[in-house]
């Protein structure tokens, strides 16, 4: 696609024939047909397959990449990550079970996340998965239910660092947080930890996500690194693994740049030596979400009423904040932006107009599209919300006013 929306980064990751989009090599109008209902989200999983391979191309060899899930659980995407990287990260039960379900051996699997309840410790500790403890108080618990089930468990510390990573569009890490344990406080865990005797594998230490900014990753990078021979000083036994948490952002608004992976990967090549002379035994683990899956997924929605009041045109649509809350601006924006919006059976169409795109819920904030410039549509035309693979259903509230949820397919 040509760059039709300069405020936004160009857009290319889907071509465009006869004005309209494709995905997975399919035709938007036919993909349609085949679902057979809107809205509904659309995976690609070629470009899933291409963003794991250009990963591989930038980072060192020797580095494991793993998935988070929740960015996005769709047990399909899942089965097909399975295949591509070398472990999950969850952050519940349910996430465990679908990365259980997968081919991935067990220690390929680790469970973070604050609050787990003794039903979910149990059951990883069943599972043989390596649990990320977030507080000695979980270390107790994991340690108590290992000895009730006559399994050592295997575990390892997540770390919440004595820094912060720069211009994160969330910040996970650094000053007081509910994530992890304050670097200060390792020490004492990890002598606690021997005493209970669990299966230590090593420390976590996710920092912040949705950056853009190569130059505070590589920073974060290499104090991770430094914070983890540290951390290892005193532990018992040697770190089999160092997860440096991951964070890579992907561009959604007017002026942001895709970030500058080869820099990042120069950066970890060029970092790498030191931290495997002093941990020798260290697999070193890159955690991504939304950097795998963001961009290979788009949510469609249908044209159902186009509308003028007092010189502004709306496209009223049958998708809305309920299926994607992060594209209405309401998860985790501070001011609210717009997402790439086209229409995807038009995407330059032949006039091209200023409109807003909203839900069919009785709320201000049921906002697709703010004033945006594209093709001029109507009813039954296809609106398509590009950078939409990760965090999009499973982080709305699709609940909310009591419409159908929409349909998820991987192509
Ligand atoms: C959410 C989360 C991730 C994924 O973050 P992305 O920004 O989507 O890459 C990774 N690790 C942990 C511990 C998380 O909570």
């Amino acid at each position: 696609m040509n760059n039709s929306y300069p405020e936004h980064a160009p857009l290319v990751q889907f071509p465009v024939q006869d004005d309209c989009l494709q995905i997975g090599g399919i035709p938007l109008i036919r993909l349609v047909q085949r679902v057979g209902v809107t809205p509904f989200y659309a995976y690609d999983r070629q470009k899933i397959t291409e963003r794991v391979a250009l990963l591989r191309q930038h980072l060192p060899p020797d580095i494991h990449l793993h998935y988070a899930i929740k960015a996005n659980p769709m047990p399909a995407v899942v089965q097909h990550l399975a295949n591509l990287v070398d472990g999950m990260d969850v952050a519940s039960a349910g996430e465990m079970r679908a990365a259980l379900d997968t081919v991935l051996s067990p220690d390929r699997i680790s469970f973070a996340g604050p609050g787990k309840k003794e039903s979910e410790l149990r059951c990883a500790i069943a599972a043989g998965v390596i649990l990320n403890m977030e507080s000695a108080q979980e270390m107790e618990s994991i340690a108590q239910l290992g000895e009730y089930l006559g399994i050592v468990p295997k575990v390892a510390i997540r770390v919440n660092p004595d820094f912060e990573l720069k211009s994160s569009g969330m910040k996970m890490g650094g000053g007081p947080k509910p994530f992890g344990v304050d670097a200060e406080q390792v020490p004492d865990m990890l002598t606690r930890l021997r005493a209970l005797g669990l299966d230590f594998f090593g420390f976590h230490i996710f920092s912040g996500s949705q950056n853009l900014n190569a130059e505070a990753i590589q920073q974060v990078h290499a104090r991770t690194f430094q914070l983890g021979i540290r951390l290892a000083e005193n532990a018992s036994a040697p770190v089999r693994m160092l997860n440096i948490g991951g964070g890579f952002g992907v561009p959604y608004f007017p002026g942001d740049r895709a970030l500058n992976l080869p820099a990042i990967g120069e950066n970890l090549q060029r970092l790498m030596p030191e931290v495997k002379q002093k941990l020798p035994d260290v697999q070193i683990v890159i955690e991504l979400g939304r950097y795998l899956v963001a961009e290979a997924g788009i949510y469609v929605c249908r044209v159902l009423e186009r509308k003028l009041s007092r010189g502004q045109i709306f496209l009223v649509t049958d998708g809305g904040l309920h299926h994607h809350l992060a594209a209405s601006g309401n998860f985790g924006q501070v001011i609210r932006k717009n997402y790439p919006v086209i229409i995807g059976n038009r995407v330059q169409g032949t006039k091209r107009e200023i409109v807003s795109v909203v839900g069919p819920l009785c709320t201000p904030l049921d906002v697709l599209a703010d004033q945006m410039q594209m093709a001029r549509a109507s009813a039954d035309d296809l609106v398509v919300v590009l950078q939409s693979g990760a965090y999009g259903l499973t982080a709305s509230p699709t609940a909310f006013l009591g419409h159908p949820a929409p349909v998820e397919v991987l192509v």
